[in-house]
């Protein structure tokens, strides 16, 4: 058995150790296994599959959630504002050469900036809660940008971040998904229906943890991380310095509370019409 699948399976099994069970019960989601992939998930109203559209036959596109939508750079200011009310900084973006971290050429995800020493607990975080606005580049998708109406070669990762230490302790996993919850259902106005929540799980620099991807209309929104462990000679061990790690993408997040058919009229609105006009 490969060691993701492993993992996910161990923390399926004892899953209400690792998930924040207590939250999504009280907000009224119930645990279904999917048919297809047979991982577990949490939706309002029963169904068959999981919220990956691999399982479901393919995603949904150019269908509105909610009632409100939102331009692109106001999803940052909504976004950054309600994270405020719970104590969480605004952090300027850092460059995309990971000149501090050896282990990667260029930044792919926001929680890069903290990697390695913050994450490993060797410096003591300079906020222990931050949002930020990461740009990251996915060179891995350049070849399916414009095929599919959602991949980027660069995009906009807006990050979720709570560090705890043996001395200072934040938020984890309950209070985090309820966080996102919140935003989810009262800031963007996407009913909690609309939504599925994956039980997953990361890998990455060493560090690990489940995971609880929140989907709709079989698209991924984003993905909350609870780092816990390292992983030692293949075996896991809990860390002190546990972490909320939760990305979602910018343009991901304006696209689903748009009636767009892609993600690039919501992202560059501008140049799509000045291209239009010169067809
Ligand atoms: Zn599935």
């Amino acid at each position: 058995m490969e060691f993701e699948e492993k993992l996910l399976r161990k923390f399926s099994r004892n899953y209400e150790k690792y998930y924040p069970v207590k939250q999504l019960k009280s907000f009224g989601y119930k645990r279904y296994r999917c048919k297809s992939c047979g991982n577990f998930f949490w939706s309002v109203n029963p169904r068959d599959f999981c919220g990956e559209a691999t399982c479901m036959g393919g995603y949904v596109f150019g269908k509105k959630l909610g009632k409100k939508s939102f331009k692109y750079f106001e999803v940052w200011e909504v976004f950054s504002r309600f994270f405020k009310k719970y104590g969480y900084v605004p952090i300027p973006r850092y460059p995309i050469v990971s000149r501090w971290y050896p282990e990667l050429y260029f930044v792919v995800a926001g929680i890069n900036i903290f990697q390695p020493r913050i994450i490993n607990g060797e410096v003591e975080p300079f906020e222990y809660l931050t949002v930020e606005r990461q740009f990251c580049v996915r060179f891995s998708d350049v070849d399916i940008v414009g095929y599919n109406p959602k991949s980027f070669s660069g995009f906009i990762m807006l990050g979720q971040h709570a560090f705890n230490t043996k001395e200072k302790k934040t938020y984890f996993k309950e209070e985090g998904i309820e966080q996102i919850h919140k935003f989810l259902t009262k800031v963007l106005g996407i009913k909690p229906e609309e939504i599925v929540y994956n039980e997953s799980f990361w890998y990455g620099g060493g560090n690990l943890g489940p995971s609880i991807e929140f989907l709709s209309n079989g698209i991924e929104l984003g993905n909350q991380v609870y780092i816990q462990y390292k992983l030692v000679n293949s075996n896991l061990r809990e860390i002190e310095n546990k972490t909320i790690d939760m990305g979602a993408g910018m343009e991901r997040i304006a696209w689903a509370v748009s009636n767009k058919l892609t993600s690039y009229e919501v992202t560059f609105p501008y140049v799509l019409r000045k291209l239009k006009e010169n067809l």
